[in-house]
């Protein structure tokens, strides 16, 4: 295989990285996933948010940060864009004036994206946007093992009334079979509550819950050793609200809580999925108002590319 069959990032050498057009990792941009094996894919909704707002605008400010990524993985050796067809697609057409009426817009964006044989790598938007994609790849793969890293369990049955907020988002997946929850883990859950049910309810079905106290000064690396082996064969995807790790890291995002997973963590994490039969993966609650540094939608542009690095088929340059 050779570098030339494959779309390439575009260099520094050829172009600044300050200029030219803001797609993810200054890839080609797509009109379709159609020949694509993998595709960054943005959903610029935040009307299921339920405090701070901001995320519509995540997909554009992580691709504007995405600028400084270039395609060699130093640490892993990854070299994602050896063997794999990757661009940017885009953005889905949300309807910002309603909020169930995007849900049906996301899901047939990602039945087209499903059918392609694309896996797709989703810059949120808030976390309502994982049911909708959800719906979609178990439609095609079955109930799927979810890696869910959130400050937050996302399990609320409603939200002052309503089903489909980004704080429900899990308890509908799971009521809806989208998910294996024996094949789930949630790492990094803390903060304040109103019941031990927003921990115990995941628990109760079966998911494994990593409270961020667990995860306080130790390597995750071997948690996610015991996470692969119980995952065993299947689809897996990793769903990543930047909220999981800590506002020192992550400022930006409308639900912060203290104490959280570091950045090296959430970089474990995604390493830690390797070998796994990752199907897609997502990005979420990036809040760009509220990152006035740029360091969380930088950060959230890095967590992606990792994601991209452990999908199955991903050459390793020796
Ligand atoms: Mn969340
Ligand atoms: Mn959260």
């Amino acid at each position: 295989m050779t570098d030339r069959s494959f779309n390439q990032p575009l260099g520094g050498n050829a172009m600044p990285r300050f200029g030219g057009p803001a797609t993810m990792m200054r890839l080609p941009a797509a009109s379709s996933p159609a020949g694509l094996d993998a595709c960054f894919v943005g959903v610029p909704f935040d009307i299921g948010t339920s405090n701070r707002s901001g995320a519509r605008f995540g997909p554009r400010q992580i691709r504007a940060e995405s600028c400084l990524l270039r395609p060699y993985n130093m640490a892993t050796r990854a070299a994602p864009f050896d063997s794999l067809q990757v661009a940017d697609i885009g953005d889905v057409a949300i309807n910002t004036f309603n909020l169930l009426d995007s849900l049906k817009i996301i899901e047939a964006a990602y039945d087209v994206i499903a059918a392609s044989g694309a896996c797709p790598l989703t810059m949120g938007g808030d976390h309502t946007i994982v049911l909708p994609i959800l719906r979609a790849l178990a439609k095609k793969h079955g109930p799927i093992g979810i890696v869910h890293i959130d400050a937050h369990a996302d399990i609320n049955d409603d939200m002052f009334g309503e089903r489909y907020a980004h704080g429900t988002p899990f308890r509908r997946a799971i009521e809806e079979g989208l998910i294996a929850p024996k094949r789930m883990v949630q790492i990094g859950l803390r903060g304040t509550g109103y019941t031990a049910e927003d921990f115990d309810w995941p628990r109760s079905h079966g998911v494994r819950v990593v409270a961020a106290e667990e995860c306080w000064y130790k390597s995750l690396a071997p948690l996610m050793d015991e996470v692969r082996e119980s995952f065993g064969r299947g689809p897996v995807y990793i769903t990543f609200d930047i909220d999981g790790l800590d506002p020192s890291c992550a400022p930006g995002t409308g639900t912060p809580e203290v104490g959280g997973l570091t950045t090296v963590q959430g970089l474990e994490i995604i390493r830690g999925c390797r070998g796994m039969d990752v199907i897609g993966g997502d990005l979420v609650e990036v809040a760009p108002p509220y990152d006035a540094s740029g360091n969380t939608s930088l950060l959230a542009a890095n967590l992606l590319y990792e994601m991209l690095c452990v999908l199955p088929g991903v050459n390793y340059r020796a």
